[in-house]
């Protein structure tokens, strides 16, 4: 089946314009500007049911329908600050494909009336930030942007900005506060950025991936696009495979139709472990994700795969680990990040990320006692659920999900 997101491994310089267009690009931003109405293409994103493909899932086409209707200042924001650790599939989509990714976010500024798109760039991303910059300068000479866009009367312009390589400023609040000129950090919602998002205006903010699916959704319709996937995960999916495999890379599959075991092993895949070792556990989504060992490696790769084995697809940032990884080093490694990361505007995420890398370090080194792996489990439930923000529940997974599944390595440690 040909590539739906990644078309650039089909078809060569897909990054140029001429290319593009000449492979249907730009026909889907000419079809909602002639035919369709705003309404008409929410309904259809909608319809598509394309869910938010940065982790959280939450449905595109439910979150433009939020932006109030009428006139004054709108925004669409693309969230391509890709920091999840194992995570680097829209840098590639941004580098090669750039156009999609466009076009994508002037279907949703049609659609919710916005002015103008910013896209808001992993500050270390420089050559895929080149590649984009082109891009737009071509669109803006084609009047694909700009003013009165193909003489439809859409006027939408097109901003990049690059962070400077935080991670919790993929935090759609955090992003906006950085974007404006502000402190990383996250804000308590309400508001909601639908309400009042980037310099207090309307804004959606939608990731890279989610918005290269649009442009085929609205040329080839819904119906082609949910005849993929499954009842509640619809469409492709680009999946990032790191760590202990042959064949690392960026993947994209159909949702639902090929299991962690397959990616892993499978030919057209990672074509299996790295030497040939034993298969220990994966990070389905990165650090965030919640470790699964064996016995989730035939799940189907969808939003509800990995719900019976309490865990997750997120962004789909996929970390394999063989047969010899220390688990409680790579809790600790896991958790140095979170401790690092961590924005401290909420005092449990900023003291007990302290507190959890402390006691894995001690408990790693051999210093470690059996009332320290316990005590481990304990700040990390203190911290669950009294954060701010998403980071404050993620960094607590690495010490919960690896106590699950590999308690017998922390008590070999301890004294
Ligand atoms: Fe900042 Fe952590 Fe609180 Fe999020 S949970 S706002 S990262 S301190």
């Amino acid at each position: 089946m040909p590539h739906v997101i990644l078309r650039h491994r089909d078809i060569q310089d897909i990054h140029k314009l001429d290319v593009y267009t000449a492979n249907g690009g730009y026909d889907a931003l000419k079809k909602v500007l002639r035919e369709m109405t705003p309404e008409q293409v929410i309904d259809e994103v909608k319809k598509a049911s394309i869910r938010g493909r940065g982790g959280a899932g939450f449905p595109a086409g439910l979150k433009w329908s939020f932006i109030p209707k009428g006139a004054g200042d709108k925004y669409i924001v693309i969230n391509a600050d890709e920091s999840e650790t194992g995570t680097f599939k829209d840098r590639e989509i941004l580098e090669f494909n750039p156009h999609q990714v466009i076009e994508g976010a002037l279907i949703a500024a049609y659609a919710v009336g916005a002015t103008a798109v910013y896209c808001y760039w992993r500050g270390e991303f420089l050559d895929a930030g080149y590649a984009a910059e082109q891009a737009i300068k071509d669109a803006y000479a084609a009047n694909l942007l700009g003013k009165n866009i193909l003489g439809s009367g859409f006027s939408c312009d097109y901003h990049n900005h690059f962070g400077a390589g935080a991670y919790i400023c993929g935090e759609e609040t955090a992003l906006l506060s950085s974007l404006q000129g502000d402190l990383g950090q996250p804000w308590s919602k309400p508001p909601f950025p639908a309400q009042a998002g980037l310099y207090g205006k309307p804004t959606v903010v939608n990731n890279v991936e989610t918005l290269a699916n649009v442009p085929p959704v609205i040329a080839k319709g819904a119906d082609w696009y949910t005849a993929m996937g499954t009842d509640q995960s619809k469409g492709v999916k680009v999946v990032c495979m790191s760590g202990h495999v042959k064949r690392p890379g960026n993947y994209e599959v159909e949702m639902g139709k090929v299991t962690y075991r397959e990616l892993i092993y499978g030919e057209n895949y990672c074509q299996g472990m790295l030497n040939d070792k034993g298969f220990k556990a994966f990070l389905p989504s990165g650090g965030s994700g919640p470790v699964v060992g064996p016995e989730a490696l035939d799940a189907p790769v969808s939003f509800e795969g990995l719900n019976p084995y309490g865990s997750m697809m997120g962004s789909a940032s996929i970390i394999v680990m063989d047969e010899t990884t220390d688990m409680v080093w790579a809790a600790e490694k896991m958790t140095h990040f979170f401790k690092h990361e961590s924005c401290g505007k909420c005092t449990p995420c900023r003291e007990g990320t302290f507190w959890l890398e402390k006691l894995l370090v001690k408990i790693n080194s051999g210093r470690g006692t059996a009332d320290d792996v316990e005590k481990l489990g304990s700040v990390a439930t203190q911290i669950q659920g009294k954060c701010l923000c998403a980071l404050g529940e993620f960094a607590v997974s690495p010490a919960l999900s690896t106590l699950k599944h590999f308690k017998q390595e922390y008590t070999a440690k301890v004294r």
